[in-house]
């Protein structure tokens, strides 16, 4: 421990570009290793603001708010990806630590980018194009399409059957760059989260099952109940792409497996994700836990499970939205170990 300290110069204060959910879930870490939390967050009232020390109100993609962000922290790290690279990029020139690094982040923000770097390294990834002037196409098949940057939950990815379905999407989409990719009939989804510290060390988690309703992630089941050698081959792809992009950090990685009992990567998230809340409370060290770890230089902890599995569920909204889902808690509640 003391030589990592020394090594990493001993960081105190985080900075977290980004503050929402999964800011706000840092803090229990947070505390546990004796870390200040600074974030960067558009609006007074993000969930995150209640737990950081400090915050610096600005956009996600504002650097001018990372330049101030830099000023009070030792690292800075990302709680979602829709930053602004270029500029971001002269604030590193300047010697602020990003981690992971922008280059780590580089081929990753845009879906289409990260389609081309998973492919040019024989990862496994579906087949896809970018769609430049909007004029397709012969539509045989079911395709997908999906806007190259800004998504999540679904937003911006639309499952489409016929040509008239497109073009009314395209009407919708206003220009935005979009990526095309095969329909992939998959089996089932898959999704592992996987940490990468400052000296090279790689932890994965157990892969779990995730289920989606209407592209959003409603159930996380673990350990995915998988053949051995389908568990290893996730677990290989999740090492070789951590070390491929030199991550410093904890990435969450979506797969499909198809009935034919084939993997290929849907999409690499560069930090914490919603197929990771588990470990909050099933694993030793939690996803939000590793990143501190990771992003301070510090030793990662064990990702081992605590019990023989566990599920989540996501009651997406249940701050805002009109049902607080009473009645779902009342019987999750009951579950022993809930
Ligand atoms: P987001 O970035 O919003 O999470 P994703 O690209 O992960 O969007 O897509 C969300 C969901 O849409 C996936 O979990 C999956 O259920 C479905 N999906 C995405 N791409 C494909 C595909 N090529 N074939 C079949 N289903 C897909």
């Amino acid at each position: 421990v003391a030589l990592c300290l020394t090594r990493s110069g001993a960081v105190k204060r985080v900075g977290v570009i980004g503050g929402g959910q999964l800011a706000w879930m840092m803090a229990d870490a947070a505390k546990k290793l004796g870390i200040e939390l600074v974030i960067q967050t558009p609006s007074q009232t993000d969930p995150a603001v209640a737990i950081a020390t400090q915050t610096i109100l600005g956009a996600i993609d504002d650097a001018d708010s990372t330049a101030d962000l830099a000023a009070i922290c030792d690292v800075i790290t990302f709680e979602n990806e829709f930053v602004d690279l270029e500029s971001l990029s002269k604030l590193e020139k300047q010697g602020v630590c990003f981690r992971p690094s922008l280059e780590t982040l580089k081929p990753l923000l845009d879906k289409y980018d990260q389609r081309c770097y998973l492919r040019d390294r024989q990862l496994p990834t579906p087949n896809f194009f970018a769609l430049e002037d909007g004029s397709l196409l012969q539509m045989t098949d079911p395709i997908v399409l999906k806007t190259r940057r800004h998504g999540y939950d679904g937003q911006g990815t639309f499952i489409l059957k016929t040509a008239e379905e497109l073009e009314a999407i395209l009407k919708t989409l206003n220009g935005q760059p979009l990526l095309v990719e095969e329909f992939v009939p998959f089996e089932r989804e898959l999704a592992v989260m996987a940490a990468r510290s400052l000296t090279g060390e790689i932890v994965v988690y157990p892969v779990v099952e995730t289920q989606q309703e209407n592209q959003v992630c409603h159930r996380v089941i673990v350990p995915a109940d998988l053949p051995t050698a389908t568990l290893l081959e996730v677990k290989t792809i999740a090492r070789t792409l951590l070390e491929s992009l030199q991550v410093v950090g904890i990435f969450g990685i979506e797969l499909f497996l198809t009935r034919e009992g084939k993997v290929l990567i849907n999409e690499v998230a560069p930090r914490t994700h919603n197929s990771g809340h588990y470990t909050i409370d099933a694993c030793v060290t939690s996803q939000f836990e590793q990143q501190i770890r990771a992003v301070c230089g510090l030793p990662l902890g064990s990702p081992a499970l605590t019990c023989d599995g566990a599920v989540m569920i996501n009651l997406l909204g249940y701050e805002h939205s009109e049902s607080d889902y009473l009645d779902k808690r009342h019987q999750l509640s009951e579950i022993p170990g809930a």
